[in-house]
């Protein structure tokens, strides 16, 4: 017999730490600090990348879900934080239109940009913002995850899409989780599940040129 679905669970720990907040995180740097404590403590229990997402009613700032990287834990490539995040929420308000509810803009905050499959996933959500502490390369250089064939002009075609992109939230933050999971690596405690070259853990530093792809998220 073929399988005929599948599913992806978060820890209860992300609910734990979304109810300690109540609920509303007003500022941006907020809702970042949130998303980096949960990435932080994604990859520390095993579950997945040092990655993880919420989304938020933009003006109120209420939590509408949150998700972690869940790759490990679930055996799905495409188990990336975002994607989590933006599926929880549209099982929570029950429709796939994130954008649906009139003068009710989503958000999705993010703790790096979206890979290649994640920037599709942002675009057919129906967010109307994206947060990220920044989109440069330091997250492949720390970690050895390859991003994917993101276009240079991703936040021209997000705004052309109606997609707002703002960078520079928390970023110190962000970084010295991606160099805390870059040790953790190093101490054989954590995998770069698909790093550059082979879809397997073949460690970091590769140089563009001699690898391929994969992703992360
Ligand atoms: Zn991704």
């Amino acid at each position: 017999m073929i399988t005929t679905q599948f599913q992806v669970d978060v820890p209860s720990w992300v609910a734990t730490a979304v109810a300690a907040t109540g609920g509303f995180l007003p500022s941006l740097d907020d809702r970042m600090a949130l998303a980096i404590h949960l990435a932080e403590r994604n990859f520390r229990d095993g579950g997945g990348g040092p990655f993880a997402a919420i989304v938020v009613e933009r003006s109120s700032g209420r939590i509408i879900s949150a998700g972690v990287n869940r790759v490990l834990a679930s055996n799905l490539s495409v188990s990336h934080a975002e994607v989590v995040a933006l599926s929880l929420a549209q099982c929570r308000l029950g429709t796939w239109d994130l954008g649906a509810k009139p003068g009710a803009p989503t958000e999705l905050v993010v703790n790096w940009r979206p890979c290649l499959q994640c920037c599709g996933a942002v675009l057919w959500s129906g967010i109307s913002h994206l947060v990220i502490p920044d989109d440069s390369d330091e997250l492949e250089r720390l970690t050895g995850f390859d991003e994917g064939p993101v276009p240079a002009d991703w936040v021209e075609q997000f705004e052309r899409r109606g997609v707002a992109v703002t960078r520079g939230v928390q970023l110190p933050e962000a970084l010295r989780v991606f160099r805390d999971f870059s040790e953790w690596v190093d101490q054989g405690r954590a995998v770069v599940y698909n790093a550059r070259g082979t879809g397997v853990n073949v460690g970091r530093g590769t140089p563009a040129s001699e690898s391929g792809a994969a992703d992360s998220g």
